[in-house]
């Protein structure tokens, strides 16, 4: 998987919290853990710092979250005042500039969008609203006709983007966008990147499940990372997955669902039907470079279903875990080739 070369060389891979080691920091090094809220979320960030940089934990922590409220700042919907809230409210067909930071989300998730044929589509923002998991909408399901209204409007080729001006323009009014399924992932690259560029090579950073690591962990050893088991209503873990230097992000339909006559509603809308997934695929991981394009990545895989989405990784190489639920309460697990590698140790291409 090519990496757009318009993204700005900043990231470094992520990480999520799970089975790193216990064991006190080898030699002199000091381990920093940050944790707190963000984005509707919890953050976590542990760093091993080898040498005394002069950095105290404060100045770390104000680091982390000067990046998190960044994004929170330019991509939430839940704050009127952000940057895609207004693009969202902005009902023209003229165009709107938005920040780098903002036009480097959109490009990637059009990126995405165009590889995966829709199946990831940021403008699905009124759907999820309509099916009860937007900022403030009730947990019941749309009619048929506002379902075929919503449909008949999105599309992420309706949205243009211009390299040179950064701006972005509509060709339909309406059109919203929802970076609920990408901005994390950024997120998190952000972070990494920033502690790379402060000199702290290795860490794992967690925001709301989407991982990324640098280096080693305290112990010296690849960070590792559980995958959740889905519905299960304690933490247990599917499988650890060692991760140095990459990123790794889950999509799945068992955290953000409400039943309705005795059927399963998520929060993934599957651009082509306007409606929530109907297949047995629980939860997609995925282990790439960069946190941003893991998030999407996931999300698209999850929409295409454990036959599509299965083919569709293995022929783009993509390392994906794949959990479809059986009938049995179990689930079975698909995993592409480039995921074994991963879990042999051999990281991601
Ligand atoms: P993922 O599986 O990564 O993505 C699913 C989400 O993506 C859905 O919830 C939907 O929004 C969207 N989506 C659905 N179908 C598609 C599709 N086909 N293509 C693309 N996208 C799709 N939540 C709060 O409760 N309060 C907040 O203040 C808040 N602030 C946020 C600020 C930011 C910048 C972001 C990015 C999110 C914020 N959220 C907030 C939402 C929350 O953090 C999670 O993003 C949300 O719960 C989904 O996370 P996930 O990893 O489970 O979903």
């Amino acid at each position: 998987m090519s990496f757009p070369d318009y993204f700005r060389v900043l990231a470094v891979p992520i990480v999520v919290t799970v089975a790193a080691s216990c064991a006190s920091p080898k030699n002199d090094s000091a381990m920093y853990e940050l944790r707190g809220s963000t984005m509707g979320t919890r953050f976590v960030v542990k760093i091993v710092a080898d040498d005394d940089n002069g950095m105290s934990e404060s100045a770390l922590r104000e680091l982390v979250e000067s990046e998190l409220m960044l994004v929170d700042g330019l991509m939430s919907q839940y704050r009127p005042g952000s940057e895609l809230s207004q693009f969202n409210r902005y009902n023209e067909t003229t165009p709107f500039a938005v920040s780098d930071e903002t036009f480097e989300v959109l490009a990637e998730a059009h990126r995405i969008s165009a590889w995966t044929d829709g199946a990831f589509d940021i403008t699905v923002g009124p759907l999820v609203e309509a099916w009860g998991f937007g900022v403030a909408s009730e947990m019941e399901p749309p009619s048929d006709a506002e379902v075929e209204e919503l449909r008949s409007r999105l599309g992420f080729a309706r949205l243009r983007l211009n390299v040179e001006a950064h701006t972005v323009q509509k060709d339909e009014p309406l059109l919203e966008g929802d970076l609920s399924a990408i901005a994390k992932g950024y997120a998190v690259d952000r972070v990494a990147e920033a502690l790379e560029l402060a000199g702290f090579p290795r860490y794992m950073v967690e925001v709301g499940g989407e991982v990324r690591t640098g280096g080693s962990n305290d112990a010296g050893t690849p960070w590792r990372i559980a995958v959740q088991r889905p519905d299960s209503h304690e933490p247990s873990f599917q499988m650890t997955v060692p991760l140095t230097n990459a990123a790794m992000a889950t999509s799945g339909d068992y955290r953000n669902f409400y039943e309705w006559e005795g059927r399963r509603v998520s929060h993934t809308i599957d651009p082509r039907t306007g409606r929530p997934l109907e297949h047995t695929l629980a939860s997609v991981t995925v282990v790439t470079r960069w946190c941003m394009t893991a998030d999407a990545v996931a999300t698209a895989l999850l929409v295409l279903g454990p036959e599509e989405g299965y083919r569709f990784a293995v022929a783009n190489d993509v390392a994906a875990l794949m959990l479809v639920r059986r009938a049995d309460g179990g689930f079975d697990e698909l995993l592409t080739p480039d995921f074994e590698r991963v879990l042999s140790g051999e990281g991601v291409r």
